[in-house]
């Protein structure tokens, strides 16, 4: 049994602005903890809201490259550099546990900034190695928290999943009063739906969530940032503990809301 890696919990971060990328505060400082915190992974396993496709395909380079996929912000986010190593042998292992679905591998995408704005802050080595899993998002909700639980078998392998979003992101309503507004109402109560379906477990009315009708087509106008909880979910399962390493808002309008499965 010497050497059997723990099973790992599994992460929803919520990564709002890449300024965090740069930025001391108490969201990145929840990402440092975090990161000293959980037992040490093999490898890393990213879904992130924006690496977006049709079909379904994994980073399987040796090194993937950082990508600056944003537009408008200042200089120095553009020279950071995650030199993590990426994991072909996770690639494939991931291609063979999404069976019967052919997932790609690919060899052109690389870290973006929903990856390494975050693990910046929870392992600023870059050590691990570190894998990302793309959004197909031609596919409705189901789809992606059933891929979700294709992925489970990893969590024994120490492999951190780690879905990166936003519990609430509309980027059309940010408030002119900046990164600390208070959130507005239906942020909130969108927010609050979401963490009390969680703790009774209740997945189904999350997958749905579309049901809740107004609220959620105020929190999420498009469902990029909303899918990589699903994954997250149905890779934790619903016999999970549940935990928030941060719970806060950005500008009003983004939930930074994060998610810990153990
Ligand atoms: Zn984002």
């Amino acid at each position: 049994m010497a050497g059997k890696p723990p099973i790992m919990p599994v992460l929803f971060i919520g990564h709002g602005s890449p300024e965090n990328a740069l930025l001391d505060n108490p969201f990145t400082r929840s990402l440092t903890r975090l990161g000293k915190e959980l037992p040490k992974p093999q490898a890393i396993l990213c879904i992130s809201a924006h690496w977006l496709t049709e079909g379904t395909s994994a980073t399987a380079m040796d090194m993937p490259k950082t990508i600056y996929d944003f537009y408008g912000f200042p200089p120095p986010l553009y020279t950071i550099k995650y030199p993590a190593q990426g994991s072909p042998k996770l690639a494939s292992r991931v291609q063979s546990l999404l069976r019967p679905l052919k997932a790609g591998l690919d060899a052109s995408w690389g870290l973006d900034h929903g990856t390494w704005s975050v693990l910046r802050h929870m392992y600023p080595n870059a050590s691990i190695p570190v894998v990302q899993l793309s959004i197909d998002f031609y596919k409705p909700p189901p789809h992606h928290y059933d891929i979700g639980k294709m992925l489970a078998p990893l969590r024994k392998e120490g492999i951190l999943i780690m879905g990166s979003g936003n519990m609430v992101h509309n980027l059309r309503q940010l408030s002119p009063e900046g990164r600390e507004a208070a959130p507005y109402d239906w942020a909130r109560k969108f927010d609050t739906f979401i963490k009390e379906a969680l703790e009774k477990k209740d997945h189904d009315a999350i997958v749905n969530y579309q049901s809740l009708g107004q609220i959620s087509a105020m929190a999420h106008p498009t469902p990029d940032h909303f899918y990589p909880l699903l994954y997250a979910m149905g890779s934790a399962g619903k016999e999970s503990r549940i935990s928030y390493p941060y719970e806060g808002y950005e500008y009003g309008s983004l939930s930074m809301r994060a998610v810990q499965f153990d």
